[in-house]
């Protein structure tokens, strides 16, 4: 029997498509190994110049490793700068999903979610983005949308309620553009499956519409109180400038209508009760003034987070940012050291993590 490993770089919607590659082995008789695997399926990341950077040097270091395997590469990194591309090949993004997008409705419970915990379920139910937000790849590696149609999420949470899983987690690239509309979907899941628990990857802040807040209203225990909303910015030119489809006053208004609702099971850390709100951070984006940046900091105070992902901009090729980035006198590196650590003075469980998307 031939063998295989799976190595997953980025965010949850890379992770729910690894779990659905392994699957899709396993169902051509391969065996998952961690010694000496015949194929490796390496999913890679592109958000940041470093994720990039990490994605190429897994790639030499399995190639030099396991020379006589087969290694599939997918995902969003940049291959120009990787010169051996022996035992290479290559599956764009858009050809991983259309191969496995036939497992969307096959679920079985082989699919053993490698990548989250247990008895939590990844649901990929949107992918591919075609809104480019200025500093954003992702438009460029997933220029295509894809929805999962209610009725086989559906199917999809009760199969995998029957397995033993207790949380499911939707996950998306652009959740925005979620054809069926989130928060529809969200209410059938509420109302028609015995789902214990939903929590979500990230949530755009354009998906925190009525209806959603109501159902937060009706099923607080049944929805995960951490909710990871990226807002990016708070300064209205940066949000412009970055393309982002809302306003400060567009934030500062959603989270007033999420902090309005009394959640019943108090987080650790939290204040007490209602929901505990993450995000992403970018500074040092293209033109940022000292007021832009303190706009963003004040913003950020207001709403009190309880967990705040600070990314350094970094120009990514071919974006509009970059553009502007290279026309635009440079922010020095002490400046973006002090920004960071100002936003990450926010809260103590603040991270800078390598491996998480600033996208949506
Ligand atoms: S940041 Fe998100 S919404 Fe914007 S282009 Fe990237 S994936 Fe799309």
């Amino acid at each position: 029997m031939k063998t295989f490993q799976i190595f997953n770089l980025g965010c949850r919607v890379n992770a729910a498509e690894s779990n659905l590659f392994a699957q899709k082995l396993i169902d051509k008789n391969y065996q998952p190994t961690t010694t000496n695997p015949d194929l490796i399926f390496i999913n890679t990341c592109s958000v940041t110049k470093k994720a990039n950077t990490e994605s190429l040097g897994l790639i030499r270091r399995l190639q030099k490793k396991y020379p006589q395997a087969q290694i599939i590469i997918s995902g969003c990194a940049s291959l120009k700068n990787l010169k051996n591309k022996k035992n290479l090949k290559i599956l764009t993004n858009s050809q991983k999903e259309t191969l496995l997008q036939k497992l969307h409705s096959s679920y079985t419970p082989q699919i053993a979610d490698k990548f989250s915990h247990t008895h939590r379920f990844l649901l990929k139910i949107q992918s591919g983005c075609t809104h480019f937000c200025s500093y954003c790849t992702v438009p460029y590696t997933r220029n295509y949308l894809w929805s999962l149609p209610i009725k086989t999420a559906l199917n999809t949470v009760k199969k995998a309620i029957n397995d033993g899983y207790q949380e499911v987690i939707i996950t998306g690239v652009n959740l925005d553009q979620y054809t069926p509309g989130l928060s529809n979907l969200l209410e059938k899941i509420l109302t028609e499956t015995d789902v214990k628990l939903i929590s979500f990857g990230s949530i755009p802040v354009n998906c925190i519409d009525q209806q959603f807040i109501t159902l937060l209203k009706k099923y607080p225990s049944r929805i995960s109180n951490f909710l990871h909303i990226p807002i990016q910015s708070g300064s209205d030119k940066i949000l412009k400038l970055m393309r982002r489809p809302y306003t400060r006053k567009i934030i500062l208004d959603k989270f007033t209508l999420l902090k309005s609702i009394n959640a019943p099971h108090p987080v650790k850390g939290g204040d007490g009760g209602g929901f505990t709100f993450g995000t992403d951070i970018i500074v040092g984006f293209p033109t940022e003034t000292e007021t832009n940046f303190l706009e963003t900091f004040n913003l950020c105070q207001q709403i009190s987070f309880q967990k705040i992902h600070v990314f350094r901009y970094s120009p990514r090729p071919n974006t509009a940012a970059q553009k502007l980035f290279t026309l635009s006198p440079k922010i020095s590196k002490e400046i973006l050291k002090t920004r960071s650590q100002k936003i990450r003075s926010l809260t103590s469980q603040t991270t800078l993590p390598s491996h998480q998307t600033p996208q949506n």
